[in-house]
């Protein structure tokens, strides 16, 4: 090939790694004599260099929230940073940080796995895992000191096994089944199962918790259901003399709503993001959203009126129009079926997504009229979109998006973290 030669045998880029990819008609010495950068440099270009889509997590939104959660909680009320799932796609190690430091007490997430990655990072905050893992991760739970929720004899036993072998101890929170029905020891077989496990003197009953079905629902009765059995059950250990340790029940939702349930520790999840669990917390909480995303225009150009955009042409140009694309597309958690339904915002006013949304792209149409007030745009390609954010009074949210779509906005923030790029501010 004849670009081959003429680049001193550079055939581009490889496909799995930036690395360049030299011609095998050259031996390595004398390609990297030839080699015309540096590959530090080339490794260090940033993300937002890379690809014009990223997303931007505002850390003091996280610090307001974590702030604003505290105010709602008695002083010496623990607060439990739950970071499952990268932090709902925020980044599980920034986003812990930034709450140990901001007042939350300790940490939880989902998996072995994620406990493992906050220990890797050096954090050494008590982190408690919200299920019960196979008794085969019990080593991993031991050696990163990761607190396992517990429901079954089996697990308890085989865990507090290995922790007598080795002259440790086998902490772990107490999962009660209140009426949710997911995981946990039903509560009225509490007393019961204690006496299965608690020969065992490795065992250590660090916390017992609940989690409600309901607390985002309008005020209802299997909410109040869900309370008298935890209490009952919480009340039946003390009585059988056994220390339930940090008692705990409120999600988000409930922190804000029912302070009755606060116990000794709440659990804040969505709410530590900016998301309101549910319309009721709008007037008792001021939450910030943490997460934002943007784009940079890669190409824009009128196409004349009638003629189509995207995959199967259905949005036709009514010709007084020009059609900017974004590198962003449901591959990177901009769901398809928001095509033609969601809003950007370019220099502060509104732009229609067009066409479908596609894997990695998609298309805006930046209206040509001036009509009223409105200034006329003149968009040009490496210009800044913003998908979710604001810009003046301009505001493009991910509740929006999850009201459209008929979901929440927790599935939406993991979507957009799974290819974009994340920078901290
Ligand atoms: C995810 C989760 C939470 C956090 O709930 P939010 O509604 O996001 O605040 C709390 N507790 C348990 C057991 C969970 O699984």
């Amino acid at each position: 090939m004849v670009a081959e030669e003429t680049l001193n045998g550079f055939t581009g880029f490889g496909r799995k790694n930036s690395n360049f990819q030299y011609s095998r008609s050259h031996d390595d010495a004398q390609a990297r004599a030839a080699a015309p950068f540096d590959q530090d440099r080339v490794d260090a270009i940033d993300p937002m260099s890379r690809r014009w889509a990223w997303i931007e997590i505002d850390l003091s939104a996280i610090r307001h929230n974590v702030t604003e959660a505290r105010r709602h909680m008695r002083p010496g009320c623990k607060l439990c940073a739950v970071v499952k799932a990268d932090a709902y796609g925020h980044g599980a190690v920034r986003v812990a940080r930034t709450a140990l430091s901001s007042g939350a007490d300790m940490l939880a997430v989902a998996t072995v796995d994620e406990g493992v990655e906050l220990r890797k990072d050096g954090i050494g905050a008590d982190i408690l895992i919200l299920s019960e893992p196979p008794a085969a991760a019990s080593p991993l739970l031991l050696e990163y000191q990761l607190m396992p929720s517990v429901y079954t004899a089996e697990f308890a036993l085989a865990y507090a096994e290995l922790a007598d072998q080795h002259g440790m101890r086998a902490p772990f929170h107490l999962a009660l089944n209140t009426g949710m029905n997911r995981i946990g020891v039903r509560s009225e077989n509490v007393i019961e199962f204690l006496r299965q496990i608690n020969f065992h003197r490795a065992l250590d009953l660090k916390g017992t918790f609940t989690h409600f079905a309901t607390a985002d629902c309008p005020e209802n009765l299997d909410f109040s259901i869900q309370v008298n059995r935890f209490l009952e059950a919480i009340d039946a250990m003390r009585t059988a003399g056994v220390d339930p340790g940090i008692v705990h029940a409120a999600n988000s939702a409930a922190l804000f709503r029912y302070p009755d349930v606060h116990f000794d520790m709440c659990r804040l999840g969505i709410s530590l993001y900016g998301f309101h669990p549910c319309p009721e917390t709008h007037s008792l909480a001021n939450l910030k959203p943490a997460m934002r995303v943007y784009a940079r225009i890669t190409d824009c150009k009128t196409v004349p009126m009638s003629e189509g955009v995207s995959y199967g042409l259905n949005y036709r140009s009514p010709g007084s129009v020009k059609i900017c694309t974004v590198p962003l597309g449901y591959g990177d958690g901009l769901n398809r079926a928001l095509s033609g339904q969601t809003n950007f915002i370019l220099d502060g006013q509104y732009c229609r997504q067009v066409g479908n949304i596609c894997m990695d792209q998609c298309m805006f149409e930046v209206d040509l009229r001036t009509y009223g007030t409105r200034r006329r745009l003149d968009p040009q390609i490496g210009d800044i979109v913003t998908v979710v954010g604001s810009q003046g009074d301009a505001v493009c949210t991910i509740t929006e998006m999850a009201y459209q779509l008929h979901t929440i906005e927790h599935e939406l923030c993991i979507a957009f973290s799974l290819r974009l790029p994340r920078i901290y501010v």
